[in-house]
Order: C-alpha cells, then sequence, then structure tokens
C-alpha cells in the first residue's frame, strides 16, 4: 500500500516498479514476523492437504510492512490465481459483484484498506465471506427480483493499517487475524542485503545495518532509501556503499538517526514538552497534533514503542528516559512537585 513519506507523482510510480522487483515471492524468502509466518504456513498447509478453499485472513499493522507481499505470497504458495482490489476502488455494490461472478474455486482475492468499504458494499461482501453466496437485483422497478447466487469457495485476504475500524461483523467473519509488527534491526539489515543482491549493488555490512536502523522499523523505507543511497554511491563515490556512504548520503536526506518523520516527532516533543512527559490521553495528543487517534495509536505509536521511547499505560502515554535523552529534552518536575517518571 502506497504510504505517506518521501516521494510524489511520477517517483511513485517508479518506486512501486521498483517494489515489486524486490517483492519476495515465497514464504521462505520472506524475512521476520516469524509467529504470524508459522501460522499462516499451517493454514496453508492444511488447505493444500485438504484440497480446500484457505481460511479468510485479515492481516493488519503499519504501511510498508509486507501486508500486500504475503497476500500475494499466500497465492502463489497455494498455487491458485490471485485477485487484488482495494476498500476506496469498490465503490458500488455492481464493482464487487463484478468480482464475485468470476472467482474461481479456492482462489485468493485481496482486498487492501478494507477499512474503507462502504456499507452496502461491505454488507455484500458479508454473505460472500460466510455462505459463498451473492444477492444480484434482477430487473427493475415493481418487479425487481433478489437472486442468491453460489459463488466457488474462496479465500479472501483483508489488509489494514487500522485495525479499529474494521467493524465487528467484518472482522468476525475471518478466521485467521494476524498482526504485522515493526521489524527488528537484524531482519530489517537482512532485507536490504537481499535487496541489494537482486539489485547487483556491492553494500558493505555496516552500510546495510546503518539503512536497517533508519527506516522506521519499515522494509518498504529499507528499500526505498537503499535506492537513494544507490544512487549517492554512483554519482559521488565509486558505486559501492560503504558505510560512511551510507551514513552521509542518508545525513543529506536528513533522515535521522532512527528515521523518525516529523509526525513521530510531533508526538514525542508534544508529551515530552507540552504534557511534561504525559502520562497523557491518545485523544489529547491527536487533538494537539491535528492527527486522528486511531492513526496515531495503529500507524505511528507502534514504532516509538518498540524503540523504547513510549509507554501506553491505563492513564495515558508515558514518554521514556530514552525520549528524554534522544530529543534533548530536559525532565521538568510536575505542577504538584512529584518527580515525573523517574
Ligand atoms: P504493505 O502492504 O503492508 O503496505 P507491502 O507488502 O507493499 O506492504 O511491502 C512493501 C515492500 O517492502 C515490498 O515491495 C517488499 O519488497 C518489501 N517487504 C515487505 N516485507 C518484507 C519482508 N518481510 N521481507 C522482504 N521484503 C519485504
Amino acid at each position: 500500500m502506497p504510504d505517506r513519506e518521501l516521494v510524489s507523482g511520477d517517483r511513485q510510480i517508479e518506486d512501486l516498479q521498483f517494489e515489486t522487483g524486490l517483492r519476495p515471492r515465497r514464504l521462505a524468502d520472506f524475512t521476520g514476523q516469524n509467529k504470524l509466518k508459522e501460522n499462516l504456513s499451517i493454514a496453508i498447509e492444511a488447505a493444500r492437504l485438504r484440497g480446500e478453499a484457505m481460511d479468510h485472513v485479515l492481516l493488519y499493522g503499519p504501511p510498508g510492512l509486507g501486508k500486500t507481499t504475503l497476500a500475494a505470497i499466500i497465492a502463489e504458495e497455494l498455487e491458485v490465481t490471485f485477485t487484488t482490489t482495494s476498500g476506496p476502488v469498490l465503490q458500488k455494490k455492481v464493482d464487487l459483484t463484478g468480482i464475485l461472478s468470476n472467482i474461481r474455486a479456492r482462489q485468493v482475492f485481496f482486498i487492501d484498506e478494507i477499512h474503507r468499504l462502504l456499507p452496502d458494499v461491505e454488507e455484500m461482501l458479508y454473505s460472500a465471506l460466510e455462505d459463498f453466496r451473492m444477492d444480484i437485483l434482477v430487473g427493475v422497478g415493481p418487479g425487481a427480483r433478489t437472486h442468491s447466487l453460489p459463488i466457488p469457495k474462496f479465500t479472501a485476504i483483508g489488509a489494514t493499517t487500522r485495525q479499529g475500524l474494521v467493524s465487528a461483523p467484518l472482522r468476525g467473519r475471518f478466521g485467521l487475524v494476524l498482526r504485522l509488527d515493526p521489524y527488528g534491526v537484524p531482519e530489517l539489515k537482512a532485507i536490504v542485503l537481499r535487496s541489494a543482491r537482486l539489485l547487483s549493488v556491492a553494500i558493505e555490512d555496516g552500510a546495510a545495518e546503518e539503512i536497517a536502523r533508519r527506516c522506521r522499523g519499515t522494509p518498504r523505507i529499507a528499500n526505498r532509501l537503499l535506492r537513494r543511497v544507490r544512487d549517492y554511491a554512483q554519482v559521488r563515490a565509486d558505486g559501492i556503499i560503504t558505510q560512511a556512504v551510507a551514513q552521509t548520503a542518508l545525513n543529506l536526506l536528513d533522515v535521522d538517526r532512527y528515521g523518525l518523520d516529523e509526525i513521530d516527532q510531533k508526538i514525542m516533543m508534544t508529551i515530552l514538552e507540552k504534557y511534561r512527559g504525559g502520562p497523557v490521553g491518545v485523544n489529547t495528543i491527536a487533538a494537539s497534533i491535528s492527527e486522528e487517534a486511531e492513526t496515531i495509536e495503529e500507524v505511528y505509536e507502534p514504532y516509538l514503542i518498540q524503540l523504547g521511547f513510549l509507554n501506553r499505560t491505563p492513564r495515558g502515554r508515558l514518554a521514556t528516559e530514552l525520549a528524554y535523552d534522544y530529543f534533548n529534552v530536559k525532565p521538568r518536575l510536575r505542577r504538584d512537585d512529584q518527580p515525573g517518571l523517574f
């Protein structure tokens, strides 16, 4: 799914083509997310053994972590056709009818951004997912009749960055609900090395690690940074990506030590400065920086928590000592003169 940072227009199309070339095609080539992969491989194997359609799967997690890639891998492993669409594209029931009437037995039907389906399309999807039937209206005016037609059993894979916005009835129709978490540095380093190999780019271990540390836990950003660094190495160095080349190129791109973007920084500065390190509710943070609370919770916080900058507590978000150090903010006493978190 295209996400927010770094690119626009032509650059985005180029990036999409570039991404396609680097997509792993088999589960064994998909780095990290081990628990999720284990769950998926069991479901794939079971479906293959029984010769049946696999259970529907809902994948959720921040953008660029591999949801679309996994959906394509599942189809590849099951050796079935792969059809894709997305919530915003399915504007009318007739759009969904068109896809469902062409669906083949056991195939994978991928719906990206499934939280953005319109209510009547979503309702139509319920009976397709649960009973493998679709209701179509035949005729017009008072003589029109609804016919319920059977469709072959298939596997739907839904992807969303916003789990909280998927309605309970829709979520309930997915047999497997799996979460993708931001990746750790060793896994990202392996992804960068693999991409460099596919692109025939010479890269040092230390340089791959530098990119891995600065990509916000996200393979899509890692690949994108690799591409920029490769350009720099070709034009300003002798084509080999050493650690020093990677550092200079990334500094030139204003990518900070942890790859934090503007919104990450705003969230942290709001907690640290405006709310003296917290605890502060996510709705209050959201109002302060004009973002939606769900976006903060589901897209930004997972990485900030993984870095150890933020803790979720029942009373709200709390900044950690590490965050004070990194953002260079001095801890202040709270109004009631109690020392803060530490
Ligand atoms: P999402 O659908 O979650 O936004 P994508 O599946 O489009 O993310 O992944 C973005 C890019 O990141 C893909 O082109 C792929 O090359 C790369 N990628 C994602 N996850 C992995 C992984 N686990 N191993 C290797 N590459 C990955």
